[in-house]
This record gives C-alpha cells, sequence and structure tokens, in this order.
C-alpha cells in the first residue's frame, strides 16, 4: 500500500479570481466565515498533535486562494520551522505574489506552483472572470519575482480548454525551452463548473503531447516524480513539461495524499466525498488530539475503499464542495 504522507492544506476558500473551471459561472459561493475557519493556532495544533505523528511530513498549502490568508507568511514560518516539515510548498494564482515573494522565501517556503492559463492578457482576464481588468501582468511579475527569489523547482499549473486556451499549448510548452521552470498541463475535470465541462469537453494529456512532439518532439523517458506527474522534456530545453491526466489514467494506486479543508474538514479523495472527519467542530468540543489521531489512523487504514479507483471521473456526479473549496 502507498505511504499517505502528503497533506494538502486548504488555508482559505476565497478566491480574489474566478477561473471558469474552477467556479460556476455566477455562482453565489457560501464562503466559509471567519469564525468558521481554522485559527493558526488550530492548524498547528492539528499538525504537531494530530498529522506529523500519524505520518505526515509534507505539507502543500492551498486555496481558494492561500496569499488571501491573513498572516501567511508566519504561518509558512511555523509550518517550516517544525522539524518533522520535510517538504512545504505552495500553489497561488500569483496575483499578490511579487511583494511577498522574499518573504515567503526567507519563512522557509521552498517550492511554489502558479497557476498561468495564458500568456495572453485577454484570453487570462476571460479565464479568471475579471476581464477587462489587467491581471496578468501582475501575475507575470509574481512569477519573475519567484524567479529571482530562487523558488526551485518554480512550476507552472495550466488546465487546457478546448476553444478558451488550447491554441496557446506550444506558447506554454516553449516556456521551458531556456527557463528551468516546470510547466504541468492539468487535465479539466468536471469539479467546480460541470456546466462548461458538458459544453466544452477536455484535451486528455496525449494530445497535448502529441502537438509538442510534433513540434520540437519530447523526451521518451518519463520520469515519475512524488507526485502525479509525468514528467517529460523537450530535447535541449532547460525546464521540463508534465502532465496531470487524473481524467484519462487513474492513478489512484499511487495516491499518497489527504486534504484538510478551511473549515477543518479531512477528505481521504479528491473524487469521492465519503470518509471525510470534520476535525474542528471535534477539536473544539473538546475531543483530544490523541482520540482526532486514532480516528486519521482509521482513516488511512480505509482510504484505499475510499479511492475513486477505476471508475470514470467524468462520472463524479453531485459535488458539494467546488474546487476552490477542496483546494485542488
Ligand atoms: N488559487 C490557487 C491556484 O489557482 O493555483 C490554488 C487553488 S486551485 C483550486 C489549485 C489548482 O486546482 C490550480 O492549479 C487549478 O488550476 C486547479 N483546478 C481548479 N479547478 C480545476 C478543474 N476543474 N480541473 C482541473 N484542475 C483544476
Ligand atoms: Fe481561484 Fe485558483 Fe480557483 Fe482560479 S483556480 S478561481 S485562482 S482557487
Amino acid at each position: 500500500m502507498n505511504q499517505v504522507d502528503y497533506l494538502r492544506i486548504s488555508l482559505i476558500d476565497r478566491c480574489n479570481f474566478r477561473c471558469q473551471y474552477c467556479m460556476p459561472e455566477g455562482a453565489e459561493l457560501n464562503y466559509i466565515l471567519k469564525q468558521q475557519l481554522l485559527t493558526d493556532e488550530e492548524l498547528l495544533t492539528l499538525i504537531q498533535e494530530v498529522f506529523i505523528p500519524v505520518g505526515f511530513s509534507r505539507f502543500r498549502l492551498t486555496g481558494g486562494e492561500p496569499l488571501l490568508r491573513p498572516h501567511v507568511v508566519e504561518l509558512v514560518g511555523a509550518i517550516a520551522s517544525l522539524p518533522q516539515t520535510q517538504d512545504l510548498s505552495m500553489t497561488t494564482n500569483g496575483f499578490l505574489l511579487a511583494p511577498i515573494a522574499q518573504k515567503l522565501y526567507d519563512a522557509g517556503l521552498r517550492r511554489i506552483n502558479i497557476s498561468l492559463d495564458s500568456l495572453e492578457a485577454d484570453t487570462f482576464d476571460l479565464i479568471i472572470g475579471n476581464r477587462g481588468r489587467g491581471r496578468w501582468q501582475q501575475v507575470w511579475d509574481g512569477i519573475q519575482a519567484a524567479h529571482r527569489v530562487g523558488f526551485d523547482p518554480l512550476k507552472l499549473n495550466v488546465v487546457v480548454i478546448p476553444g478558451v486556451n488550447d491554441h496557446e499549448v506550444l506558447n506554454l510548452a516553449a516556456l521551458t525551452l531556456d527557463r528551468n521552470w516546470h510547466v504541468r498541463f492539468i487535465e479539466f475535470m468536471p469539479i467546480g463548473n460541470e456546466q462548461l465541462f458538458g459544453d466544452r469537453g477536455w484535451v486528455t494529456s496525449a494530445q497535448l503531447r502529441q502537438q509538442i512532439r510534433d513540434r520540437w518532439g519530447l523526451t521518451d523517458s518519463q520520469v515519475r516524480g512524488a507526485g502525479p506527474a509525468d514528467v517529460f522534456q523537450i530535447p535541449g530545453a532547460k525546464g521540463t513539461l508534465g502532465f496531470i491526466s487524473q481524467m484519462s489514467e487513474c492513478f489512484c494506486d499511487r495516491c499518497n495524499r489527504m486534504r484538510l479543508s478551511a473549515d477543518g474538514w479531512l477528505r481521504p479523495c479528491l473524487l469521492n466525498e465519503a470518509g471525510q472527519i470534520d476535525l474542528k467542530t471535534a477539536l473544539r468540543s473538546g475531543v483530544s488530539t490523541a482520540q482526532l489521531r486514532e480516528q486519521v489512523k482509521h482513516l488511512l487504514d480505509i482510504k484505499p475503499e475510499i479511492n475513486f479507483k477505476g471508475r470514470d471521473p467524468g462520472t463524479v456526479g453531485t459535488y458539494t464542495r467546488t474546487m476552490s473549496q477542496i483546494g485542488g
């Protein structure tokens, strides 16, 4: 059985973008009220007294948009300084990154993934649902700041939507030619905006690779990292190309992660809502961390049965949380 040692922690469900593929168009999201969010202290207690003792050592901070979380730099510092933290990373849309990239690095963050679905300002604004507000440049500045500060690896996440940004696949892949960046194409999933998924469909990693191979060639030697991406390289390029193919290829067998929502729900599988534990309510009602450890251990034991394995992700059915609420 795969060791589950990686926790994705959503710091906040709010977001300053409204990406088409992540949030239902025009939807009124019921944001978690401030008093329902795990406090910094509660989160640190859970990490130190529950997650680390049961074997988690790698943490990714995500959102919504994690940089909207008050005191995010201090929180990064507190998690990074725990001796058992082997790896701390963040997934962000990069909009608020430039001014605090150095502070995050100094606080101990070393790995960062930034979502960048387009190199065209207009297409970008269309995707993030803030048309006319010129946000692309500010995100690009965030990426440049992260690069200058020394985040390594610097990863860019791309979700390809047919008819929206699929004409940019080669331009996005070309970013790796003379930069040591990792551009990762994530297959669009029907979570968050099923309507768009139904209308537009999705592009498989194999199709994307074929486009890139036709233009430059692509190394056959497939490296499998610790995560779900299959990693390739354009011959002679400095950076790499990753493909996350959860729609076309089931990788539940090698799933090494769980997800903690900003309001303290521990979720064992992205594609199955079964088995979740409300850790925050338990903690606030006086359940001891020793008891919580037992509950999490039990969840780890039964996770293989909960994993979505072998089913068609196109039929994930009704979802009570959007991707921005789960954290991706
Ligand atoms: N706001 C941050 C960001 O955009 O990077 C972090 C949260 S976001 C939910 C995490 C990741 O989930 C992003 O890389 C985003 O592209 C991805 N994502 C969101 N909705 C998705 C969908 N329907 N299918 C595939 N990936 C999705
Ligand atoms: Fe916000 Fe990230 Fe979702 Fe875009 S993908 S709406 S930036 S949470």
